[in-house]
């Protein structure tokens, strides 16, 4: 199965921690969300003007009282892209969590009392926030 190669060297390298540090570098294009626990922006690379989905969700653990912190980010097709800004509403956490089936992602978790941790992943999938 082929499947569409998206980004660049620059903002999409192989190596998941490097990608991360990429990402933080890319500026904010769109912001579609903005909620304490729930963020969603779309940024753009400057090199290959791939542009991405930036899901921040946030859980308040009342037990260990650090709040588990999430962030996806998964680069969008044109279309997919136009069609998160064209839209009348926010996206829904369905309908982004719908985006990209099986296409690389890129997962940073921040687990209440556990490690960071960035990881390739696929899709967006179940967003949960408080
Ligand atoms: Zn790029």
């Amino acid at each position: 199965v082929s499947r569409p190669d998206f980004g660049c060297a620059t903002c999409w390298p192989e190596a998941a921690e490097a990608a991360w540090t990429a990402q933080t570098r890319l500026s904010t294009e769109h912001q579609l969300v903005d909620e304490s626990h729930f963020r969603v922006t779309l940024r753009r690379c400057v090199t290959c003007s791939q542009v991405f989905l930036k899901i921040f969700t946030e859980s308040v653990d009342f037990t260990h009282g650090e709040d588990p912190q999430y962030w996806t980010i998964i680069p969008l097709t044109a279309e997919e892209a136009t069609g998160l800004i064209e839209a009348p509403e926010p996206p829904s956490e369905a309908a982004l969590g719908a985006i990209g089936p099986g296409r690389r992602s890129l997962r940073r978790d921040y687990p209440s009392g556990g490690s960071l941790t960035c990881a390739w992943n696929t899709g967006v999938g179940l967003l949960v926030h408080d």
